[in-house]
């Protein structure tokens, strides 16, 4: 995970071992080297650049711990800076409602349906919750059959109806039914496009308009970089969603969409994606993350 962005940060703080204390000049070159090794990681130049000064102001600053030496200080003071970028703190999924309504959003291959799937896994097995999960993609026969097979693999039972076209009927009929049977928790897989359009953003807002979901997750695919950052800034100008799902982490990703979409939309990242199977998801933890960067 961030492999290249791990060498090239332990590359940049390496500059400063060695040295006997911080001084502006091997500052200077060593955050040139972290810049540099956020751009190339799909980190856009301004959030790039605003780290940089911040972590020097700090670096400069009077108040630093001084028992660390200078290479010590700056791997603490880049991590708590990531760690910052990244959401600081670990949010949590409201889980309140009955039944609560988690309503899923995002592109098509992004990973909706997997992460449904190993969200329902994850609350049935961690939360001891009863969990519905609800095809509402009236576009793709396949999708629900993809959910039917996770349903299956997981345990979950999965509502759909095949012959409505209406995804806003489908999702409230699938709550109507949850409660009928006994059902504490209701996710809504819904249709994805290969790129935003018009008609998609209308029909997901309608959805979310009908169901008022305790959380709206957004999933993105990691891969995507600065793509996934301009996605999610769209979704939740339209939805103003609770958290993103970082799917795919398991790839070879840059880290630019990890570490940049709590600067822009200003949501915390709440789960990430770490394999096809249902097992891998995990809870994000910015701190934890901002460790396996910096190795
Ligand atoms: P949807 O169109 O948004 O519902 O996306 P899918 O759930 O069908 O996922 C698209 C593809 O990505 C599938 O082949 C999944 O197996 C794969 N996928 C989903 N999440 C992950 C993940 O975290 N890691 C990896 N490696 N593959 C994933």
């Amino acid at each position: 995970m961030f492999n290249n962005l791990s060498d090239k940060l332990d590359k940049a703080l390496h500059l400063l071992k060695g040295h006997g204390k911080i001084t502006e000049v091997n500052v200077a070159d060593t955050l040139k080297e972290v810049r540099r090794a956020l751009l190339d990681a799909d980190v856009n130049f301004k959030i790039a650049k605003d780290f940089t000064t911040r972590v020097k102001e700090k670096a400069l600053g009077q108040d630093v711990l001084t028992t660390l030496n200078p290479g010590q200080l700056m791997v603490k003071l880049v991590k708590d800076e990531l760690t910052e970028l990244m959401g600081g703190e670990t949010a949590g999924v409201n889980l309140t409602g009955s039944p609560t309504v988690i309503l899923m959003a995002g592109l098509q291959g992004s990973g909706k349906t997997t992460f449904s799937g190993k969200l329902a896994n994850y609350l049935k097995t961690k939360k001891t919750k009863q969990v519905l999960l609800v095809g509402a993609d009236v576009y793709r026969p396949a999708a629900i059959n993809q959910l039917q097979v996770v349903g299956e693999q997981i345990g979950v039972e999965v509502y759909a109806e095949i012959e409505n076209k209406n995804p806003v009927e489908i999702a409230q009929n699938a709550i109507a039914y949850a409660k009928a049977n006994g059902k504490n928790t209701v996710i809504i897989d819904t249709a994805g496009r290969l790129a935003i359009d018009e008609a998609l953003m209308t029909e997901i807002s309608n959805i979310h308009k009908a169901v008022t979901p305790q959380e709206t997750l957004f999933v993105v695919d990691s891969m995507t970089g600065q793509d996934a950052v301009n996605t999610a800034k769209a979704f939740n100008d339209l939805l103003n969603f609770d958290g993103v799902v970082l799917t795919k982490l398991d790839g070879d990703t840059r880290g630019g969409a990890a570490l940049t979409i709590k600067s822009v939309v200003n949501k915390p990242i709440k789960f990430i994606g770490t394999g096809e199977k249902m097992e891998a998801i995990d809870v994000f933890y910015p701190e934890r993350m901002a460790d396996r960067i910096l190795g």
